[in-house]
């Protein structure tokens, strides 16, 4: 199984792996700080890999494949298992991820919060986040949306610490507003990774997040679409 490194630091930028298989131009490795997407709502990561013979060859994307992490190559490439790899991430795409991805907490807290919407989809990318929300029921969406961007940067100006630990499933089960996630896991999890924005969020949840809400700096709101009673659609980038 692939030691997923990013759980661990999300900002970890290089990392030293093992070959465990290779099949055309994917290398699987012993662990990886590669985020594989789209997944958990996030776009793939991009990087580098280092070869033994010091070529570095583009990893135009981590795919979640069975369990485990290919990274595939720009091209096919002469490697064995047990090789050794260096790993690069692209850092500019990845922490523009992260941004956006904690910032899409604070944004979803906030609605449900006020009025119990619920995400019923979304894509971050690095340029550009998508989020969808059942705000059925709320007359004027679009100024909910608007209010909730403002909420949301309040509070990440607020600059607080992102917290990032381990429950038993059975723990995690026991917080509030965590259940319908949790539910939704495989049975075989027995360890939930929960990231907590103390006062405004806790969920369960893989993928890599900012550890202070002022590293974001915050978000503006670019587009609002109708995809149907229960998809409104906010799209939204980080203040530059
Ligand atoms: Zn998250």
């Amino acid at each position: 199984m692939v030691k997923l490194l990013f759980q661990e630091d999300s900002y970890l930028k290089e990392f030293d792996a093992v070959v465990t298989r290779v099949s055309g131009n994917k290398v699987f490795l012993d662990q990886t700080a590669f985020h594989p997407g789209p997944s958990g709502g996030l776009d793939t990561d991009k990087g580098w890999l280092v070869l033994p013979t010091g070529d570095r060859v583009e990893v135009v994307q981590a795919l979640e494949e069975g369990g485990d992490v290919a990274h595939v190559l720009a091209r096919a490439v002469n490697l064995k298992p047990g090789d050794r790899v260096r790993g690069v991430i692209d850092w500019e795409r990845r922490y523009r991820m992260m941004k956006l991805h904690t910032a899409s907490h604070v944004l979803a807290a906030v609605l449900y919060k006020k009025y119990g919407a619920l995400v019923t989809g979304g894509h971050i990318q690095p340029e550009e986040a998508k989020d969808d929300f059942d705000l059925s029921g709320v007359e004027d969406w679009k100024a909910a949306f608007q209010q909730a961007v403002e909420e949301t940067n309040r509070i990440i100006g607020g600059c607080l610490e992102v917290k990032v630990y381990w429950l038993s499933r059975d723990e995690a089960l026991k917080i509030p507003g965590i259940v319908k996630l949790a539910g939704r896991l495989p049975p075989e999890v027995e360890k939930l990774r929960i990231v907590e924005i103390p006062g405004v969020d806790v969920q369960a949840d893989g993928g890599p997040h900012v550890k202070n809400t002022c590293e974001i700096g915050g978000i503006v709101l670019k587009k609002l679409e109708s995809k149907g009673a229960k998809r409104k659609r906010i799209y939204y980038s980080l203040k530059e």
